[in-house]
């Protein structure tokens, strides 16, 4: 620590993310990366990329992209925000809307991202537990003036809310930001985006790093109301007015276009999800119905943080988190078949 650091860094505990080992041998499924490579096409844009361009700065406005993004979504571009990965997004986000001095509503078990922006930019944060079966309860819900985020599907539970549900909050809390933050949504739940030409409240982030396996590219978007876009432009101008890279805005707007690609491996993650769950739960393992690229499980007669470690063991990696009330649980990424079988043998070799 140095003198210099300000009181909120002082106190503030960063977020870890999962380990990226330099070895290229294991089975990674800890870090929620899709386990199929990025559209054909991104290859090409990329091979091709006239490099003498590099000297020049990226279109600030990605306008490409945001093109791109809002043409697929049936909406206008002046709803539409990009950025560099959700995370960037996400805490652009709570630069702009929610440091009112009110407290920002938030699930007590979600992305832990959110309570890290909260402490690092000074907004507190009422924390609502899940309920017994790990859901978001909405009803839990109410504030005026201030912000509500939650992750749908929820993250690390995988669990996911229905579209009448969020329309219903929506409706309850008019004075209020809704941001849902639908890095998973891909993967079975269904998109906010619908609402909102509606819902001048509702903000909706979205990311490439998931269903669209362009994690290494760091590319993240929001959808919403052209006046919340624009106070995320404002912010994102006073910080860094180019947020995306060329590399990153051509293959980001690429992938969009193939739409068969990317429904059919989205599509290949959920039945092997499916497959899976099925598995761990003969196994006798307690399976949360997940909507996400993830399962969130645990075993009433086998310690988390021993299996975690057992399955390091065998190179294999799956994600544990020490947080009360899901210190019993793995978080398990969904990867291609192979890989998910190793899993399932070596669980099996373990467990009786
Ligand atoms: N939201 C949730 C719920 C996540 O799990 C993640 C990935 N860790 C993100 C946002 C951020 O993803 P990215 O920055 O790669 O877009």
């Amino acid at each position: 620590m140095s003198k210099f650091w300000s009181p909120a860094i002082r106190s503030l505990v960063p977020y870890t993310p999962g380990e990226q080992p330099k070895v290229l041998n294991l089975i990674k499924l800890n870090t929620n990366e899709n386990p199929y490579p990025p559209a054909p096409g991104v290859t090409d844009v990329i091979r091709e990329f006239d490099t003498s361009r590099l000297r020049l700065y990226p279109d600030p406005d990605a306008s490409i992209l945001k093109q791109g993004l809002a043409e697929y979504h049936n909406i206008d571009k002046s709803q539409v925000f990009v950025g560099n990965g959700s995370d960037e997004v996400l805490a652009l986000a709570f630069m702009a809307f929610f440091r009112h001095g009110t407290p920002l509503l938030m699930p007590e078990t979600t992305y832990s991202f959110y309570e890290v922006y909260c402490d690092l930019f000074n907004i507190d944060a009422d924390k609502i537990p899940l309920n017994a079966n790990f859901e978001i309860n909405l009803d839990d819900y109410t504030s005026e003036n201030t912000g509500i985020i939650f992750a749908n599907p929820n993250a690390p539970t995988g669990i996911a809310i229905t579209l009448d549900e969020i329309e219903t909050l929506l409706k309850r809390n008019t004075e209020t930001l809704v941001l849902v933050d639908e890095a998973y949504v891909d993967f079975g739940a269904n998109s906010a985006i619908a609402l909102i030409n509606q819902y001048p409240n509702l903000l909706v982030s979205h990311t490439f790093s998931k269903s669209r396996s362009l994690a290494g590219m760091r590319v993240g978007c929001a959808f919403g109301h052209p006046d919340l876009i624009a106070g995320l432009e404002r912010v994102k101008n006073s910080f860094n007015s180019y947020p995306l890279d060329m590399l990153a805005i051509a293959s980001a707007t690429e992938s969009l276009k193939d739409e068969t690609y990317f429904q059919t491996t989205c599509r290949r993650i959920q039945s092997t999800r499916e497959q899976v769950s099925n598995e761990l739960n003969n196994l006798g393992f307690n399976v949360l119905p997940s909507a996400a690229n993830f399962i969130f499980a645990s075993h009433p007669n086998y310690d988390a943080k021993e299996l975690m470690q057992y399955l390091r063991d065998k190179n294999i990696l799956v994600r544990h988190f020490t947080r009360a009330g899901i210190d019993q649980f793995l978080r398990i990424t969904i990867g291609t078949d192979a890989e998910m079988s190793e899993l399932i043998t070596a669980l099996k070799t373990h467990i009786h």
